[in-house]
C-alpha cells in the first residue's frame, strides 16, 4: 500500500483585487501611480478615498459604501 502525497493545489486566495483596487490612475493624464498613497477617510457608512497624481496633482477621488 503506497500512498502518494498530492500537491499543486495552493489556495491563493483574492489578495489580487487588493493590489489593483490600490493602484491609482489618474483620470487626468493617464499616469500609473503604482502604490501610490490613497488617503481614506471615513464619513458614516462611507468611506472616500482620495489620491493626487504626482505628475499632474489632479485629485482622485473615489466613494465606497459600506
Ligand atoms: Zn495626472
Amino acid at each position: 500500500m503506497s500512498i502518494t502525497p498530492r500537491s499543486g493545489s495552493t489556495p491563493f486566495g483574492r489578495l489580487r483585487t487588493h493590489y489593483e483596487e490600490s493602484r491609482a490612475v489618474c483620470p487626468a493624464c493617464g499616469y500609473e501611480d503604482e502604490g501610490g498613497e490613497w488617503r481614506v477617510s471615513t464619513t458614516g457608512r462611507r468611506v472616500e478615498y482620495r489620491h493626487r497624481c504626482p505628475s499632474c496633482d489632479a485629485v482622485d477621488r473615489r466613494e465606497l459604501r459600506l
